[in-house]
C-alpha cells in the first residue's frame, strides 16, 4: 500500500532524512522510534506532503505522491492525520469538527456529514458528547475525537504522530484502546510513539531512526529482545 523508496530531506544545510525506504502492505502497522530530533515527524509529514522530500519516492497504492503533479488534496483526503497536540477546531463541537471534512472535502450534504460523524464519534465511545466543545472535554476524548475525524474521510492510511504524548497518563489507555480497536479492524497505520508496550503488542513492523536514518528494523519481538545495534540498544534501555 506505502512504499517509501530511498528518502532524503534537508532543512537548509541540515540533514533531517537520509535513505529512509520502508514498505507497508494493507492492514500493516509500521511503528516508527527514535529519539528527539531523529525525523520521526518529518517522515510521517513527508507522507502525506505536509512537507517535501528532496530525494527519493514515496508511492501509495502504486501512485507517486512524490510526484509535482500529485493532486495533494487527494493525497490528504487518503492519508488521515493524528496530531499530538489534537488540532480541533475550539469553536466547533465534536460532532462539527468531524462533520467538517465530509460535507467541505469529499462533499457530502450536511445531513449525511452529520450522521457519518455522529457513527465515528459512536465508534471512539464518545455518542454522549456529540455536543461538547472542545474545552468541555479531557484530552483523551479531544483525541479522540481527533481519530474519529481522520476515519469519517475513509482514508487508506492512517498516521499517528505522538498521539498520546501529550495526554496526562490516566488518559494514554482510552486513546490506544481506540488505536487497538483500529488495528483489529485492519486500518493501516503508521505509528510514531514512545508507547513501548503498545508498539509490541500491534506492531507488524518496527523502524528505529536516529539521525535521519532506519538504523534497524525488524518484527517488535526482534527489536525489543534482540536488538542487533547499540544505539537501539541504548534509546531501549533508556525507555523501558
Ligand atoms: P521529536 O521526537 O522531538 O518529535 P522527531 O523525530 O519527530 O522529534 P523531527 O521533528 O522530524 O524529529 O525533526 C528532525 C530534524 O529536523 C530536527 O533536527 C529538527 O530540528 C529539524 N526540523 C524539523 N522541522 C523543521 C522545520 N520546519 N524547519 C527547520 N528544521 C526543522
Ligand atoms: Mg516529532
Amino acid at each position: 500500500l506505502l512504499r517509501v523508496d530511498e528518502v532524503s530531506k534537508w532543512y537548509g544545510d541540515e540533514k533531517v532524512l537520509t535513505d529512509v525506504s520502508f514498505d507497508m502492505d494493507r492492514g500493516d502497522v509500521t511503528v516508527l522510534i527514535g529519539p528527539s530530533g531523529s525525523g520521526k515527524s518529518t517522515m510521517l509529514r513527508c507522507v502525506n506532503r505536509l512537507t517535501e522530500a528532496q530525494e527519493g519516492d514515496i508511492y501509495l497504492d502504486g501512485e507517486c505522491v512524490t510526484d509535482p503533479e500529485m493532486d495533494v488534496n487527494r493525497l490528504r483526503r487518503e492519508v488521515g492525520m493524528v496530531f499530538q497536540d489534537f488540532n480541533l477546531f475550539a469553536h466547533l463541537t465534536a460532532l462539527e469538527n468531524v462533520a467538517l471534512g465530509p460535507q467541505r472535502v469529499l462533499g457530502l450534504s450536511k445531513d449525511e456529514a452529520r450522521a457519518r460523524a455522529r457513527e465515528q464519534l459512536e465508534q471512539v465511545g464518545l455518542a454522549d458528547q456529540l455536543d461538547s466543545y472542545p474545552a468541555e472535554l479531557s484530552g483523551g476524548q479531544q483525541q479522540r475525537v481527533g481519530i474519529a475525524r481522520a476515519l469519517a474521510m475513509e482514508p487508506k492510511l492512517l498516521l499517528f504522530d505522538e498521539p498520546t504524548s501529550a495526554l496526562d497518563p490516566e488518559l494514554v489507555g482510552e486513546v490506544l484502546t481506540v488505536m487497538r480497536d483500529l488495528v483489529d479492524e485492519g486500518m493501516t497505520m503508521l505509528v510514531v510513539t514512545h508507547e513501548m508496550s503498545f508498539a509490541r503488542s500491534v506492531a507488524s513492523n518496527m523502524l528505529f531512526l536516529d539521525k535521519g536514518q532506519v538504523v534497524e528494523r525488524g518484527p517488535p519481538e526482534q527489536l525489543f529482545d534482540a536488538p542487533e545495534h547499540d544505539r537501539t540498544k541504548a534509546f531501549l534501555r533508556r525507555l523501558t
